[in-house]
């Protein structure tokens, strides 16, 4: 499966713009916006939602290579159109955060 790293390397400016954007959006001091990105936390959040994308019935049986390729450009499209929404959170952190801030 492609990294966040990849998409990165090999993509476009519009592409690096939102992979910079949400690795902002994880940042290493979650109180301080502007602390810098927590890559690790931004590359497992970017494959989990390569993984929904794909659905977790895909997840069970063999899969070709276009499966995967196919929810891999869907995932940066999706970063591509959260990029468009100012101050978005990241699903997968919305989704794994229990209880109140
Ligand atoms: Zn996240």
């Amino acid at each position: 499966m492609i990294t966040l790293h990849e998409v990165y390397e090999q993509g476009t400016e519009p592409v690096r713009q939102a992979v910079q954007a949400f690795g902002d959006r994880h940042p290493l001091t979650p109180a301080d916006a502007n602390a810098e990105p927590d890559w690790k936390t931004a590359e497992k959040h970017f494959t989990h939602l390569v993984e929904v994308i794909m659905g977790t019935a895909a997840l069970r049986q063999p899969h070709p290579a276009g499966t995967i390729r196919r929810a891999e450009n869907e995932a940066v499209q999706l970063l591509l159109t959260l990029n468009t929404v100012p101050n978005y959170r990241c699903p997968i952190c919305v989704k794994q955060r229990r209880g109140p801030l």
